[in-house]
């Protein structure tokens, strides 16, 4: 955002609701459920700024899932052909929404098992090792998880811990500069195979400029892959254009898929025909025409489809097809223009308060963050978060000292953000 922007707002709730009159939003935000309970104590409605952690429910998505119940109660396994919405070809329901969302061809991405799982997958055939040539770049503070899976991964070719190349901050900063990280790979490209990045990192809530990241693993001769899980349904992303060796996301959190959602997985359209590559192979993998005629020998499917391993859990499903058709009526574009101002409100009102109360290490430009700030507080982070939970105000915390709020698009309001700040603010003058 830029100064200019910085400057279209003011610091009252008066200011916030006249944000909030917006009839299209308002509409959207009904048709989430808040989670009240968790305000009780405040009298008020909950102000949920988590929703980068696990996103709300959608009002439809119990429907959507009844439906099935329904659907299976009625014609049991004749429900794979004549369920309204038939199992046999369900994961192409999300399809298109999934492939509209990361910037993808149709053929690009396939909803199936969960994140970690589908991360390995992918390095199954992307990570392709050799002596000269097998060390993964990753960010120093990634996710667990993935530090864990790439590492495994590693071992599981026989390399140790020197195959792994950490992305450090330099000296005394919270988050990478694309030069530095540029700079690496051009350093040590010779040695790498795979770079893999959480494209919005969890923590500091940084959004890599991954086109120009990309770019620069593919002149060094490795493969690069995104994890997601913090930029779909977040950011705008081109998966496609940016030449993206493979991405995997999960749908729990931005994508309000509900509690261990369904991953997403995108596989570049010029690897769709890639055969010679190994992959770890399932009967949902194979081409469809002759699935059920059971033949001993695995044909896999062109594009991402032919990494399915198992058919797929149809209740997820149902629950991420009530999610992405708001996504569908929402679009990124406009989620994302209100995802930039919401966030950008946090911060200018935030950088009201005292200086030294509290500092936000997600970087200032727009186009380097999403909608999470992540915000390190002086005092005791645990205490101020205790006081949000008696303001019903839900945010989450990372040790040892940084808060995650996050105004989410599609529900979130102005209001929800000045209610935020103004725990903080009076949080603030108690600490002096
Ligand atoms: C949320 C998240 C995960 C969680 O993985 P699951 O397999 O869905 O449990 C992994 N990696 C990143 C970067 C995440 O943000």
């Amino acid at each position: 955002m830029n100064q200019c922007a910085k400057t279209q707002f003011e610091n009252s709730l008066e200011f916030a609701r006249s944000l909030d009159v917006d009839g299209e939003w308002a509409a959207l935000r009904q048709q989430f459920i808040l989670p009240d309970d968790l305000s009780a104590a405040s009298g008020q409605s909950c102000v949920y700024l988590a929703g980068n952690s696990l996103g709300l429910q959608p009002r439809r998505t119990r429907d959507y899932i009844q439906a099935e119940l329904d659907d299976w109660a009625k014609l049991g396994v004749e429900g794979h052909l004549h369920a309204r919405h038939p199992w046999l070809p369900y994961h192409e329901f999300v399809t298109n929404s999934s492939a509209r969302l990361v910037g993808a061809m149709p053929g690009e991405v396939v909803v199936m098992n969960t994140l970690t799982v589908n991360l390995h997958l992918m390095m199954v055939s992307f990570y392709r090792p050799t002596r000269e040539r097998y060390k993964i770049v990753i960010e120093k503070n990634a996710f667990p998880s993935d530090q864990y899976a790439v590492a495994s991964q590693a071992k599981f070719h026989g390399y140790g811990a020197d195959a792994i190349i950490e992305l450090t901050p330099k000296e005394g900063c919270d988050t990478l500069d694309t030069d530095d990280i540029i700079a690496l790979l051009q350093e040590r490209g010779s040695e790498i195979a795979l770079v893999m990045l959480g494209d919005v990192n969890y923590l500091t809530g940084q959004a890599f400029e991954v086109d120009k990241i990309a770019a620069e693993a593919h002149r060094q001769g490795a493969a690069f892959g995104l994890n997601l899980a913090h930029g779909a349904g977040n950011l705008e992303l081109s998966l496609h254009d940016w030449q993206i060796d493979f991405a995997v996301w999960c749908t729990y959190k931005y994508l309000n898929a509900g509690p261990g959602g369904l991953s997403g997985c995108f596989v570049h359209e010029k690897h769709a025909r890639a055969f010679d590559l190994p992959r770890f192979a399932g009967w949902w993998g194979h081409n469809k025409q002759d699935r059920f005629k059971m033949a001993a020998v695995f044909d896999p499917m062109a594009g991402a489809e032919g990494w399915q391993l198992s058919n797929p859990p149809i209740f997820q499903l149902a629950a991420l097809r009530a999610s992405l058709e708001l996504f569908d009526q929402a679009t990124m574009p406009k989620l994302r223009a209100r995802s930039v101002k919401l966030t950008g409100f946090m911060e200018y009102l935030l950088n009201s308060l005292s200086a030294g109360f509290c500092s936000i290490i997600t970087p200032t430009d727009s186009k380097q963050r999403g909608s999470q700030l992540s915000i390190r507080f002086k005092g005791d982070g645990k205490e101020l978060l205790e006081r949000f939970k008696q303001e019903g105000v839900v945010c989450d915390f990372r040790e040892p000292d940084i808060i995650r709020a996050t105004p989410i698009a599609m529900y979130n309001t102005f209001e929800d953000v000045y209610r935020f700040y103004e725990v903080v603010r009076r949080f603030s003058g108690e600490q002096k």
